[in-house]
């Protein structure tokens, strides 16, 4: 038993993608008879309007992914972050880092270091320099101080690795909590034991699980699920099609025809052809984890079947 989530931004309709990773999340919780929770990760004020979380929940419970009580909005959860912020700063776990993401991007490319990792320009900087920062008005953003110990853990799809983490930032300059803080705080306060989700997220995990046991919390488990790709082997996109249930409609495509092939994506030609039938057979070691490449006939309409 380890209660599960599906945590979407509602920063536009979901795609086929990211529905099959919700029906994958559902499955690894349900086939365990576990709870499963739902957050809607709405940090960034353009995306609290509202406008498109009604269509991801409806199009969820379209699909047969039901969840369990309440439904959690990171909005309504700064509290939370800003106690958790104030706990690291409190043990000397963060510094204010100054930089503009052209600078960061800048940076790393002249240290030749992985692009996406924060150089740790700002990680040492005297108070001189602070001051200087301060004086040109520049606004400061809060990052995690790492460590140069490798954080390991294994994850249930993607295996076993072993990484330095990025200093991610906590708090961006604008004073808005960042999704590596938000999301490490609420798995622990809402209890959720194993986190499934896309593995685009898979490189942020080592820093997300570094975050948390500095604040006390003990780890998750984590299975990251291979994305959906389009015809042309890039991400799949709102360009690529339809891609989303209301296309799909539109075509005469029903819901139940596209749980279907999310579920045949998932356990092959044979698959069970409902929900609740794959959540009795779904054994996720049993399971040839792989990319869900849609061809370009899938996205035009899927098959009728
Ligand atoms: N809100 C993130 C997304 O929609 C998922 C975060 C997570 O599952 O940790 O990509």
């Amino acid at each position: 038993m380890a209660v599960g989530r599906f945590a979407p931004s509602p920063t536009g309709q979901l795609h086929l993608g990211n529905l099959r990773t919700a029906v994958v999340a559902w499955l690894f919780a349900r086939s365990a008879r576990s709870r499963f929770l739902l957050r809607v990760e709405d940090l960034d004020p353009s995306t609290q309007n509202g406008d498109h979380q009604h269509g991801q929940l409806t199009d969820l419970a379209n699909l047969g992914v039901e969840w369990d009580g309440d439904i959690e909005h990171q909005s309504d959860r700064f509290d939370l972050y800003h106690h958790c912020l104030e706990r690291l700063v409190e043990q000397g776990q963060t510094y204010e880092c100054f930089c503009s993401r052209r600078e960061v991007r800048d940076a790393a490319i002249a240290a030749h270091g992985p692009t996406s990792h924060y150089p740790g320009t700002c990680r040492d900087l005297t108070s001189a320099q602070h001051a200087d920062h301060r004086r040109a008005g520049r606004p400061a953003a809060i990052r995690f101080r790492g460590d140069d110990h490798p954080i390991g853990f294994d994850d249930r799809i993607a295996g076993p690795s072993s990484t330095l983490i990025d200093d991610v930032v906590l708090r961006r300059n604008d004073g808005t909590p960042a999704y590596n803080l938000a999301v490490v705080a609420d798995d622990a306060d809402q209890g959720i034991e194993e986190v499934v989700r896309g593995d685009d997220l898979l490189p942020s995990t080592p820093a997300q699980i570094a975050v948390g046991r500095a604040l006390g919390f003990t780890d998750r488990a984590y299975a990251h699920v291979p994305l959906a790709y389009g015809p042309s082997g890039d991400r799949l996109a709102k360009r690529d099609g339809a891609v989303t249930l209301d296309d799909l409609e539109a075509l005469g495509v029903s819901a139940e025809t596209v749980t279907r092939q999310i579920l045949e994506s998932i356990f092959g030609p044979e698959a069970p052809r409902n929900l609740s039938e794959a959540a009795s057979a779904f054994s996720p070691d049993d399971i040839e984890w792989a990319p869900w490449n849609l061809t370009a006939h899938q996205v035009a309409a899927i098959d009728r079947r």
